[in-house]
């Protein structure tokens, strides 16, 4: 019993946070950054920061992720870090050789105040940023929002920074993606792909945190938006923001500097959100859904009608990030399973609302005393038949016996989220794959000798 100070006695609480249902923004604004062709994340604030949020993301993508720190002493601490960094733009440029150098700052810096507008517009004036490179910047206090948010911040300073708007249009589309994993990315790619539209995708971490093994070490692999196509952002003729926490501030910046209209939709995840993403890639596209995705739609519908009997009102706690518990909770009512609780540590009024109008019956709360240890007394005093959430929520898992299956960020303890998708038709298969796989398996489980069947 890892949990067995958790009581069930639910205290209303709004200033302590147990066991978050979120993490730090830099984390988000790292992961962002990898999704640039040679670029490299930079960390203004102490090693302690970097090295943690290296060492979560290293440990989710089970990839070797790289980013420089500005190293604060106990002097930057209270005189400022612009020495510093300053400093740190000149040797990264000079060692690792990267084309782009994103910074975010972290709980310190911002606590000092150090304005990251400011210290980059000098390094550029003192010529600390070679030709033909660029430094771009997302400030990123760790003490509101979430990962989620950094995420967000650093894809605004991203279009901030590269997207150049001409007076001719160009037929691609902008996804931006959210925070989803490399393998959601390249299936994101693969639809569009198959619908006949060019995109453009920001950030994109395929082929750089599920890079193949070649046998020789890239510091920079070859996924990853390029240069020439972030530039080429402000001339498309439709956007869409993939996520309303993650998306949204790229996608409005976008708009006021480029004039590119944009429609912040739901993540593709489930059935119905699939089904929402496809119709308006075919709208902007100006194109016919072809058969094959439709096909991949009509499998997906069968599997839902066949399993049906086994998933109907079965209970489930979800946590994690709002981009993806909405859709996620939308496809558990298709599949007549119940949402029984929904807490996400980032917080946004529309969480909520949301919520609310799709599920009334479901307990959901979201901001910082939306934790897990919330999340643990609701079971505690009325139990689920399946936990979905990151890896943490192993501890209430084995606590109070329910079958986890993980899905979110970060996945410390297993494999399979960077190379198969959640999203789209087939993603939604994979994860109705895996919510019947838990449940008959605890089925068998749970069977006496008599109702043990041989088959479903
Ligand atoms: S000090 Fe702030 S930025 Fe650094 S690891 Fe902690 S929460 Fe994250």
């Amino acid at each position: 019993m890892l949990l067995r100070h958790t009581t069930s006695e639910v205290v209303e609480r709004n200033a302590l946070t147990i066991n978050p249902a979120k993490t730090c923004q830099p984390i988000g604004a790292m992961y962002a950054a990898l999704g640039i062709h040679s670029c490299l994340p930079h960390s203004h604030g102490s090693q302690g920061c970097c090295s943690y949020h290296r060492s979560t993301l290293t440990r989710h993508y089970k990839e070797p992720v790289m980013a420089a720190t500005s190293s604060f002493t106990e002097g930057s601490s209270v005189f400022g870090g612009q020495a510093n960094l300053l400093t740190a733009i000149e040797n990264i440029f000079a060692v690792y050789e990267p084309d782009i150098i994103a910074i975010h700052s972290t709980c310190l810096s911002e606590t000092i105040g150090d304005d990251l507008k400011q210290i980059t517009t000098k390094a550029w004036e003192d010529g600390k940023v070679p030709a033909g490179k660029h430094l771009i910047y997302a400030h990123t206090p760790s003490f509101t929002g979430s990962h989620v948010t950094g995420f967000a911040n650093m894809c605004h300073g991203i279009v901030d920074h590269f997207a150049e708007c001409s007076a001719v249009r160009g037929k691609h589309i902008d996804i931006f993606p959210g925070w989803v994993e490399p393998s959601d990315m390249r299936e994101i790619k693969r639809l569009a792909a198959e619908m006949g539209i060019s995109i453009i995708m920001t950030p994109d971490t395929s082929d750089v945190l599920d890079a193949p093994m070649t046998g020789k070490h890239q510091m920079y692999p070859k996924g990853g938006t390029t240069i020439a196509e972030l530039k080429k952002v402000g001339d498309a003729k439709h956007a869409l923001a993939l996520g309303d926490w993650a998306s949204t501030a790229a996608a409005t910046r976008l708009d006021a500097k480029c004039g590119v209209p944009f429609q912040v939709m739901d993540l593709p995840i489930g059935l119905r959100a699939t089904d929402r993403f496809i119709d308006q890639l075919r709208r902007v596209g100006d194109v016919s859904v072809p058969s094959s995705i439709v096909d991949d739609r009509g499998r997906l519908l069968d599997l839902m009608t066949d399993m049906y009997q086994y998933l109907h009102g079965k209970t489930v706690a979800l946590r994690g990030d709002p981009d993806h518990l909405l859709p996620l909770a939308e496809f558990l009512l298709d599949l007549n399973m119940v949402p029984k609780y929904v807490v996400s540590g980032t917080p946004g009024k529309k969480f909520m609302e949301r919520m609310e109008s799709m599920s009334p019956a479901t307990k959901a709360q979201n901001g910082p005393c939306a934790d897990m240890f919330l999340m643990h007394q609701w079971i505690k005093n009325e139990p689920v038949d399946l936990l979905i959430g990151n890896t943490y929520g192993k501890y209430i898992a084995r606590d109070e016996d329910i079958p986890l299956i993980r899905c979110g960020f970060p996945i410390l303890d297993r494999v399979g989220h960077q190379y198969f998708p959640l999203v789209g038709y087939r993603g939604a298969m994979r994860l109705l794959e895996k919510i019947l796989n838990a449940i008959l398996d605890r089925k068998d489980r749970d069977s006496t000798e008599e109702s043990f069947k041989l088959v479903m």
